[in-house]
């Protein structure tokens, strides 16, 4: 199988490309093994190394570290996200459940930028939801008394007050929220592989073929080699079920994002000038649009089912065209070829878009689905799945599990075609914001 994300990620490739690539070429052992080196597999191998520091902790990815989801994402660190309804005192419960995980997951993320110096163009801005069309207001007053209930200063934001602040008048509604961070995902990622300890040993472009379980050793057979461990931490996110793990509870699904050239003064100037910002959609399959410290405008509007893993060139080719129309919508005074780049990402999705977190068997360990919002709950939870192997308790292990679990999903064929026809509904009911 290959797991190679494509090259042509702006973020990945606004970095200096590493050296000293070790590929996993021999037999091995060890004390502690993490499969997948993204934000919950890093974390985990800090950590680990932290309560551990004499023993051997070796992290392996199928490609270069960070250079899958964590290193492509679109780089809000969210303290919310917007569901419908939250009528009931029971939703409300179980929203505020939701939303300690992820401020744990900003001040996880927080410290660890702070505690190494970090810069990965960190902007506490908060983020906007929004919409071009005037029916979603309901939703997001709605919305809006949710958040107050909870604490969380918002407030709602129409047209006139939007085209300033973004540049584009295609929003006609939005709420503000305060909270939330914008980031440069590729380099919060590589800084935590740059940070990594002297006794956690990485492995890259070794893919993960395999694995099993006699008398208490786990045995993973990777392309050239093999490891035998005491403990394993599972941290491949849209991967974990292409390894056989929490099969019915999850499920891959592949993104699209482009990002333009930065603007020029004169285009910069045209659209007045706004401040970085980010938007989210209100309805699900709607765009995600951010205006980059930079001046790059980014755009994801695609989400959906797709064997093989990676995009070919020509299918990003057809995203890169729905996104050029997506950036069009929304500034039509900008020129037509201004992408600079087109790349996709998998990411893992639950049905209830609860996250997992779970001793799976003794000495075997699982953190992911974060279903879209995973850079801080991805950090925070790789390091208290760590924490968690290591056979010990805190509280941040206590709120992340007490969220409500993730349910069961249908067998194949059922599942692809459910969701198939879901995304395809919700790409239909969101088509005037994509
Ligand atoms: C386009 C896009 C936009 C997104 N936007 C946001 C956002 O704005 N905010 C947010 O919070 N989240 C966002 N996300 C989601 C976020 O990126 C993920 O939730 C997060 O990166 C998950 O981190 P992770 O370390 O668990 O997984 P990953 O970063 O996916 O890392 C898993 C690693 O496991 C490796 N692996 C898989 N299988 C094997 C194997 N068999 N052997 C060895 N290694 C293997 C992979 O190569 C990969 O590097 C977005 C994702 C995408 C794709």
């Amino acid at each position: 199988m290959d797991l190679q994300n494509d090259n042509s990620c702006s973020w990945i490739n606004d970095l200096n490309k590493r050296t000293n690539i070790k590929i996993l070429d021999e037999n091995k052992s060890c004390d502690w093994l993490v499969i997948g080196a993204g934000y919950t597999g890093l974390s985990a191998a800090r950590k680990l190394s932290e309560l551990h520091p004499g023993q051997k902790i070796i992290i392996v990815d199928a490609q270069l570290a960070g250079e899958g989801a964590s290193g492509r994402n679109s780089g809000y660190l969210v303290d919310t996200t917007l569901n419908d309804g939250f009528t009931s005192n029971k939703e409300l419960e179980n929203y505020k459940k939701k939303t300690d995980i992820y401020k744990l997951g900003i001040e996880t993320v927080k410290k660890f930028i702070k505690e190494h110096q970090v810069d990965c163009d960190w902007n506490e801005c908060g983020k906007y939801f929004a919409s071009s069309n005037k029916k979603d207001q309901k939703t997001l007053i709605n919305f809006s008394k949710t958040l107050s209930n909870l604490g969380f200063d918002n407030n709602i934001l129409l047209n006139k007050d939007l085209t300033k602040r973004l540049g584009t008048n295609f929003y006609n509604i939005a709420l503000h929220t305060k909270g939330g961070i914008l980031l440069h995902p590729a380099k919060l990622v590589r800084a935590m592989i740059d940070t990594l300890p002297k006794n956690v040993d990485l492995y890259e472009n070794s893919f993960l073929f395999n694995w099993s379980k006699l008398n208490g050793i786990i045995n993973c057979n990777f392309k050239n080699g093999s490891i035998k461990t005491k403990k394993i931490i599972f941290a491949t996110n849209g991967f974990l079920k292409s390894l056989g793990i929490k099969t019915n509870y999850n499920f891959p699904i592949t993104l699209t994002a482009s990002m333009t050239r930065p603007l020029t003064d004169e285009e910069f100037k045209f659209i007045g000038e706004p401040k970085e910002w980010g938007v989210l959609p209100i309805k699900p399959m709607g765009a995600t649009v951010r205006m980059t410290k930079d001046r790059r405008i980014l755009i994801r509007n695609t989400a959906e089912v797709h064997s093989p893993y990676k995009m070919s060139k020509k299918d990003l080719d057809i995203r890169s065209i729905s996104q050029k129309i997506g950036i069009k919508k929304r500034f039509p005074e900008l020129s037509d070829n201004i992408i600079q780049s087109t790349w996709s990402g998998i990411v893992s999705r639950t049905r209830n878009s609860s996250q997992i977190f779970e001793k799976l068997d003794k000495n075997i360990f699982v953190a992911g689905s974060y279903n879209g919002s995973g850079i801080g709950v991805g950090t925070l939870f790789g390091e208290q799945i760590a924490f968690k192997a290591s056979d010990q308790q805190t509280s941040e292990i206590e709120t992340i599990e007490s969220r409500n679990k993730p349910t069961w999903l249908p067998q194949q064929p059922f599942l692809n075609l459910g969701v198939k026809a879901r995304l395809v509904y919700e790409r239909i009911r969101a088509r005037s914001e994509i």
